[in-house]
């Protein structure tokens, strides 16, 4: 199910007739939105395009691990995007409301450039580049620049590691192909510092985190629910006695979901600029949490997977519960 070639055609058509071009992604931006949208900003700029990214949620900061990025001075407040862009891109975004407060720029926009790899988008472009066998929306972007004709430097090469890197773990996850190999490569051979970008993104926090971490985990629960599920809930407190905001404590996950004798793993995080919870889930692959959570408003991939909640914790839980004991199991 790879992008049909009409598709391709209008993207590459779209691009070259615009020269004034505004990039967005997802609401609290990880690696793989942030670095292929950067990307792209990069060679449009380098092509003489004037280029505006941005994103709708606040607070507006880079978040530390992407802070060293090239393109970074593409960035603009969300205030500051035109109100009817002539042409908007989207990057790792599937759909309308995961653009938070510049969700409106898509019905103003003459032109709308979906680009993007998730299985559940819902097409809401002019023209969409949506690929869900891509290990990362980045791939997607490497392919449109080569069909744009515009170099691979390294200056791009960078956030388009940052975003393969982030989306397949490093590799790890069973999205990682042959040609996710051959595009790494293809990266490393521009001469960017991937063991820099690597360490930022995976092995560096601060000791606040650390902390938080400890005491987030210690509060774990696991239940036999299903296959077993591990939650734990990031609350006000645990950023106030950190230091740290909703954008740090992506990686918690990450670590809860070691717990073996849990199939599906998930962390609710507060976020205290709507009082919501970002309800993060992560599953070993037995069960599809990706359809779990588009049944819970949410969305994302079949194994790794979000939705937005306004009731709090344990309701949220409740209604995760009762979707996970409704999933069917895959085969191991
Ligand atoms: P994460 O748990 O890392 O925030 O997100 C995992 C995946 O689920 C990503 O592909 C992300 O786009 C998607 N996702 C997370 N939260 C939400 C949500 O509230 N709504 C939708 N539609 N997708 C989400
Ligand atoms: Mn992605």
């Amino acid at each position: 199910m790879s992008v049909p070639e009409a598709d391709w055609q209008a993207a590459t058509e779209l691009l070259a007739r615009h020269d004034d071009v505004v990039l967005t992604c997802h609401v609290g931006p990880d690696g793989d939105a942030l670095g292929s949208m950067l990307a792209l900003g990069i060679a449009l700029r380098d092509r003489g395009t004037k280029v505006r990214a941005s994103w709708g949620s606040e607070p507006f900061e880079v978040p530390t691990a992407y802070a060293s990025l090239p393109g970074l001075d593409l960035l603009v407040p969300a205030a500051d995007v035109p109100e009817a862009p002539g042409l908007l891109c989207t990057f790792d975004t599937g759909s309308v409301d995961r653009l938070g407060s510049l969700a409106d720029r898509v019905p103003a926009a003459t032109d709308v450039l979906v680009v993007d790899h998730h299985m559940s988008n819902t097409r809401f472009g002019t023209v969409n580049l949506v690929d869900p066998q891509a290990a990362a929306t980045a791939v997607v972007v490497v392919e449109l620049l080569d069909r744009l004709g515009l170099p691979l430097t390294a200056e791009i090469a960078a956030p388009v590691y940052t975003g393969l890197v982030t989306d397949t773990g490093s590799f790890k996850y069973a999205a990682t192909t042959p040609a996710v190999h051959e595009l790494a490569a293809r990266l490393l051979a521009t001469g960017i510092r991937h063991d820099v970008i690597s360490r930022e993104i995976w092995d560096t926090a601060s000791f606040g985190y650390v902390q938080l971490l400890g005491a987030v985990c210690s509060r774990a629960v696991l239940e036999d629910q299903d296959l077993g599920l591990v939650w734990a809930s990031v609350d006000v407190d645990d950023y106030a006695r950190s230091g740290l905001g909703l954008a740090d404590v992506e990686g918690v996950i990450d670590v809860l979901r070691l717990a073996r004798e849990a199939e599906v793993a998930c962390v609710l995080k507060h976020d205290p600029s709507d009082g919501s919870l970002k309800v993060s889930t992560r599953s070993k692959g037995r069960i599809d949490v990706g359809a779990v959570c588009i049944a819970l408003g949410g969305g994302g991939h079949r194994f790794a997977a979000g939705f937005t909640s306004y009731d709090g914790v344990q309701v949220a839980l409740q209604r995760l519960r009762e979707q996970l004991s409704r999933a069917p199991h895959l085969p191991a």
